[in-house]
C-alpha cells in the first residue's frame, strides 16, 4: 500500500531561511536526537518504514523548524530518545511553544492515517493543515480538547480539590473537559457542581494555555462561591476544602495555568487584606 505523499502547505512553502533549518524528529511522542540539542541540524538518518515527508511548523530564531514523524523506525543505536515533558518545563516559552506544535501535530498525524468514514488513506491538503479523504472528501483537522479550570473564593478562602490522579497532598482548582452541545461557562458551572456539590456565580475569564498531552486547551476561571456545601463526588475528587492563603497545601507548579490562578488569587486577597 503506497504511503500518503505529505506536501507542505502553500503558504508554508515560502521558506525565509533555506539554509537555516532544523528539525524535530518525534518517535511514538519522543524526541529522537543525537546531540544535546532537541532540535537536529540535519534529518538524522532514519530508516522508517512510514515516514512521512518534513512537515513545516514553525519559524524559530529566524530557523525553519521541520517536523518528522517517525513510526516503526529502526533508530541508530547511538539516537537517545527523550521524553519531551521535562524539557517542555524547563525550555523557553517560545521554544516550548514549537515543540508543543511539533507534539500535538505529530499525534495528530499518526492517529489520522486512514479516512474514519470510508477507511481510504488520508493526505495532507496543501490548502490548509488538513488531511483529507480522496475518496469521500471527509476532512480531519489537527484536534483540540477544550477544558475549564476553576478557582473559587469565598471571603479569603479558596476552594481547593484533591483529584485521585494526584500525589498525596497535592490540591488543585476544578478543571474539567467541555462536553458536546455546552457553552465554557455551562461546563464551568457544570463540573463546579459535579465534583464539590456547590453553586458559583460571578465567573471571570483569567487567560488560557496549550497542553500538549495530548491535544488540551485550557481555559482558565474565577468564580466566587455563591450557595451550597462541599460535598466530593468521591470518583474524580476524593477530598476538596476551604484554604486559607497562609495554609495551602501542596499546588501545581509555577507554570500552570492553575497555579496563575491561584496565584493571582492569593495577590488579590493579601491586597484587600492590607
Ligand atoms: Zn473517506
Amino acid at each position: 500500500m503506497p504511503l500518503p505523499l505529505f506536501r507542505l502547505r502553500s503558504k508554508c512553502e515560502r521558506i525565509s531561511y533555506p539554509l537555516e533549518r532544523r528539525y524535530l524528529h518525534l518517535w511514538r511522542g519522543q524526541i529522537v536526537q543525537n546531540s544535546s540539542n532537541w532540535l537536529a541540524s540535519i534529518m538524522l538518518p532514519v530508516s522508517s518504514s512510514a515516514e512521512l515527508q518534513p512537515l513545516y511548523i514553525a519559524s524559530l530564531d529566524q530557523q525553519d523548524v521541520y517536523l518528522r514523524v517517525l513510526d516503526n523506525a529502526t533508530l541508530m543505536l547511538h539516537y537517545q530518545l527523550w521524553r519531551p515533558r521535562q524539557l517542555l518545563l524547563d525550555t523557553k516559552p517560545a521554544e516550548a511553544a514549537v515543540l508543543a506544535r511539533g507534539l500535538q501535530l505529530s499525534h495528530w498525524l499518526r492517529n489520522n492515517r486512514f479516512c474514519g468514514r470510508c477507511a481510504a488513506q488520508l493526505y495532507l491538503n496543501e490548502a490548509g493543515m488538513v488531511l483529507q479523504c480522496q475518496q469521500c472528501e471527509y476532512e480531519q483537522y489537527p484536534r483540540l480538547s477544550p477544558c475549564m479550570i476553576v478557582l473559587v473564593r469565598r471571603d479569603h478562602r479558596l476552594l481547593l480539590a484533591h483529584n485521585t490522579k494526584f500525589p498525596a497532598g497535592y490540591y488543585s482548582a476544578i478543571a474539567g473537559f467541555i462536553e458536546a452541545g455546552e457553552s465554557v461557562e455551562q461546563a464551568v458551572h457544570r463540573e463546579v457542581h459535579e465534583e464539590v456539590g456547590i453553586q458559583i456565580t460571578d465567573l471571570q475569564y483569567h487567560g488560557s494555555q496549550s497542553w500538549a498531552f495530548p491535544h488540551s486547551l485550557m481555559l482558565g476561571f474565577s468564580a466566587l462561591y455563591q450557595s451550597g456545601v462541599i460535598q466530593v463526588d468521591g470518583k474524580e475528587i476524593t477530598a476538596a476544602n476551604w484554604f486559607s492563603i497562609d495554609n495551602l497545601p501542596i499546588l501545581p507548579p509555577k507554570f500552570s495555568i492553575a497555579r496563575q490562578l491561584i496565584d493571582q488569587l492569593v495577590s488579590d486577597i493579601e491586597t484587600n487584606l492590607r
